[in-house]
């Protein structure tokens, strides 16, 4: 979009590509670690970084920022991969941090022999006591003034295993006084004996994130590397560390997370989601995660929408969910084809229509465009199932469906009028009675007569079976992650469950991510786990947003 004003990072780009920056030179990289599923936060950023690699004619690298053995696995890595792809983007170049142990090593030496790093055999809660606090300074430890030869020799000891676990550590020497913590000789190293998703065993000491992320942006001469607001403070030991390293400088931007209401976005407390029963799997349709939302049905443009819309900014905002609703609502009024479900059934006969006869009648797919994407044929017969709420027996004024007297058009179909009803011995209405009108069939009707309301209906002789799980919002309130338990305000009717829906015939061609309206009852697609003999549609969202205040 041409007019669209540029966001703070894309001007930061501008006017280095003008400067000759880099030879105007644009790579970005999305650096996830492999320890869950990507959600819809994740999304934000894999938008901006591919997003900025496409604009500027540059590239954007997927980097697994795999440098904690213990919560990483390779399924989270293949599941991270479709799910960009599926989202509408393709990486430069596959990496691993991982890759880089053995240069980012050498860069630990290196920073040892300059007399800006050591090991420090203090225990982490020493090491937290000697850092100080914000007001006042830190304190050496007796290990700071270790000579350069004791520290090299140290450093090779606890990469070849001779220490356990937290026996030591390595940290850079900065300064125990700095107002930022983070520059108070943080760790670079520490000791795990834990085996590594693609390393193995070879490694007992593992680099902190700190150590390893600016490096690795640095050996892949990453240009803008993109991260969120709480690395602020880190921004200082990033530079630190390149410009002791004397290496490419890559430069660290951040933007504000994506928050939105009603949901939480944080991999452990999804996870957590996960492991304890609360939901089905990490790509349960009330998850944010994007396997989450794409087997609930929403579209990637959906998704890239709702990115586009929210923007990049600098402060911390709450994103209301209703937007991403109203993106996927958006999406599929345009690209979903109708059909014709019921969900709550009771039966409607038609006294007049001629027993065993079947008409085949017509419907267009997708109104919304020119042509109609084809059509599809609807059988129609003497027993309809239509919704239990679209009949009363004592109807208001201004109920335009079926009641005794009144009158409806049956979608695609006749104009039919209620003259009886049955109901069993609890009071319940189980069948309709109506007569048509033969001579007013949608599209040749020469009736003249006018109604009011039109319904849905399927074919009781043609009706396909069909579960159907409509959503809610996971959470009862709005921030859930605000509370001291996040689960304490977890909705416990989020699924609920139709066992026996009747749909049209045309929907055994459904296929998962295909989205379909559902005529009055909203928009559907089937399940990833649906199979002919137990189908399974879901429900993507409403027609209408029913959280409007
Ligand atoms: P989580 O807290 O959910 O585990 P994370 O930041 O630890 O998230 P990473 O795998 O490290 O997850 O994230 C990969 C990239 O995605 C990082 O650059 C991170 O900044 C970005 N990211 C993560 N969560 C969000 C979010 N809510 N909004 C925008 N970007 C995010
Ligand atoms: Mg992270
Ligand atoms: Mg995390």
């Amino acid at each position: 979009n041409e007019e669209k004003s540029l966001n703070f990072i894309e001007e930061i780009i501008e006017s280095d590509i003008q400067s000759g920056k880099h030879d105007g030179r644009v790579l970005t990289r999305f650096p996830p670690e492999p320890n869950g599923y990507l959600h819809i936060g994740h999304a934000k950023s894999i938008c901006l970084n591919f997003g900025l690699g496409l604009k500027y004619n540059g590239k954007t690298n997927l980097r697994f920022d795999d440098t904690n053995p213990v919560t990483e696995d390779t399924e989270y890595v293949e599941s991270i991969k479709q799910d960009i792809q599926w989202l509408g983007f393709q990486w430069a170049e596959e990496l691993y941090t991982s890759d880089y142990f053995e240069t980012l090593y050498g860069y630990a030496v290196e920073l040892i022999k300059k007399g800006l790093a050591y090991v420090d055999d203090s225990t982490a809660e020493e090491i937290a006591a000697a850092k100080g606090t914000p007001t006042e300074p830190g304190v050496p430890t007796p290990y700071r003034s270790r000579s350069i030869e004791e520290n090299l020799t140290l450093f090779e000891e606890m990469r070849n295993g001779k220490y356990n676990d937290g026996e030591k550590v390595l940290r850079a020497k900065i300064d125990l006084a700095s107002p930022n913590m983070h520059l108070r000789d943080p760790l670079l190293y520490r000791i795990k004996h834990a085996h590594h998703h693609r390393t193995g065993d070879k490694w007992c000491i593992y680099p902190m994130y700190d150590f390893a992320h600016g490096q690795s942006d640095s050996i892949e001469k990453i240009t803008h590397s993109i991260c969120t607001l709480e690395f602020i403070p880190h921004r200082p030991l990033y530079d630190w560390c390149i410009d002791k390293l004397e290496i490419f400088p890559s430069k660290q931007y951040e933007f504000a997370r994506l928050n939105m209401t009603y949901t939480v976005m944080s991999k452990r407390k999804l996870l957590q989601l996960v492991n304890e029963g609360f939901v089905e799997s990490w790509d349960d349709p009330r998850m944010p995660t994007i396997s989450g939302l794409r087997r609930r049905g929403y579209t990637p443009a959906s998704i890239r929408n709702f990115c586009d819309r929210i923007g990049v900014q600098k402060r911390e905002n709450m994103i209301d969910m209703s937007l991403l609703e109203f993106c996927i609502r958006e999406d599929l009024n345009q690209t979903a084809w109708r059909r014709m479900a019921v969900l709550d059934p009771i039966k409607l006969v038609i006294t007049n229509y001629p027993e065993g006869q079947v008409e085949e009648l017509i419907g267009e797919n997708n109104p919304e465009v020119e042509g109609g994407e084809g059509t599809r044929v609807i059988p129609f017969s003497k027993e309809l199932w239509i919704e239990r709420d679209d009949f009363m027996e004592d109807a208001p004024k201004k109920f335009f469906r079926l009641g005794p007297g009144l009158s409806v058009r049956l979608k695609h179909g006749y104009i039919v009028t209620c003259h009886d009803f049955v109901k069993d011995e609890h009071g319940q209405v189980t069948e309709v009675h109506c007569t048509y009108v033969p001579n007013s069939k949608s599209g040749e009707d020469t009736s003249g007569l006018k109604v009011k309301g039109t319904i849905h209906w399927v074919s009781v002789a043609h009706a396909k079976e069909a579960e159907v799980r409509q959503y809610d919002r996971l959470f009862h309130d709005e921030n859930p992650a605000a509370a001291e338990d996040f689960k304490a305000s977890i909705n416990n009717d989020s699924l609920q469950i139709i066992e026996k829906a009747y749909v049209e015939p045309d929907l055994i061609h459904a296929v998962p991510g295909k989205g379909y309206q559902f005529i009055r009852l909203g928009y559907f697609t089937l399940d990833t786990k649906s199979t002919p003999e137990h189908v399974v549609f879901n429900r993507t969202v409403t027609l209408k947003d029913s959280w409007a205040k």
